[in-house]
């Protein structure tokens, strides 16, 4: 049984200040009946999981290098994230595919270093709004699938998550009929690739304007455990909304 997961992405917005959110997340959900995650930028990482360590909030990274360490200047590894107290690190968002030029073959090396760190890696997929009026959805996410998650991938460190590129930010989802086209078709994809055993395991969420007024119906979609949230992470009652409805 997949346990849900309520995750957000802080991107890049939060001052020290902003820790006051996990504080106020973990004094509303002492004991949640989903897991709950967020990835602050990365200079709040260190204070992020101070202040919710030995609390039921894992904290994350938002991207990180291939590279355990080295010459990389302005990069993080996975190591550091993890030493810095995190246990997962988003992959291949949208942004970071968009903004870095982060191709599938980067996002597999960087799920490769992740999981080999002992973090879990979220690896995002999504079709943009051409992609989809195109009908090419489905050959998109079987593609990045296919090209972001390595052959020799773990089960128990994979998170796959499914953000139309469309629905980030913008307060436009697909219908749940959509959702739930891609989602099964990501479960069926895994399956054929890599036995059911693994695709059972691997937890999909659903990522593009997640909100505490659309999240009990996305929830209830086929495949659908759970969701990556971006803008409604950033208060703690928006994402309470989320975590509830989960
Ligand atoms: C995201 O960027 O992962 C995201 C889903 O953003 P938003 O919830 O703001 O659409």
């Amino acid at each position: 049984m997949r346990r849900k997961l309520a995750a957000g992405n802080w991107k890049m917005n939060g001052l020290a200040a902003q820790i006051e959110v996990l504080n106020d997340l973990t004094s509303r959900h002492p004991t949640p009946a989903v897991d709950v995650m967020i990835c602050p930028p990365a200079t709040l990482v260190g204070a992020a999981a101070a202040a919710t360590a030995g609390k039921p909030l894992m904290i994350g990274g938002q991207d990180c290098h291939t590279a355990g360490s080295g010459a990389h200047t302005g990069d993080i590894s996975a190591a550091m994230l993890a030493d810095a107290g995190a246990g997962a690190v988003i992959l291949g968002h949208s942004e970071r595919r968009e903004d870095h030029g982060e191709d599938d073959a980067l996002v597999a090396a960087k799920t490769t270093t992740v999981q080999g760190a002992g973090l879990i890696a979220v690896v995002c997929v999504g079709e943009t709004l051409a992609q989809r009026e195109g009908g090419e959805t489905l050959d998109v996410i079987k593609a990045q699938l296919t090209g972001s998650i390595p052959a020799d991938a773990a089960a128990d460190t994979l998170v796959v998550a499914y953000e139309p590129v469309w629905a980030i930010g913008t307060g436009k989802i697909p219908t749940l009929t959509e959702i739930a086209e891609v989602h099964d078709f990501i479960r069926a994809e895994l399956t054929g690739r890599f036995g059911a055993d693994f695709a059972d395991k691997i937890r999909l969420l659903y990522g593009g304007s997640v909100k505490p007024t659309n999240a009990e119906e996305i929830f209830a979609v086929s495949n659908v455990d759970g969701a990556l949230v971006g803008g409604a992470s950033l208060k703690a009652e928006d994402f309470s909304g989320i975590i509830t409805a989960l």
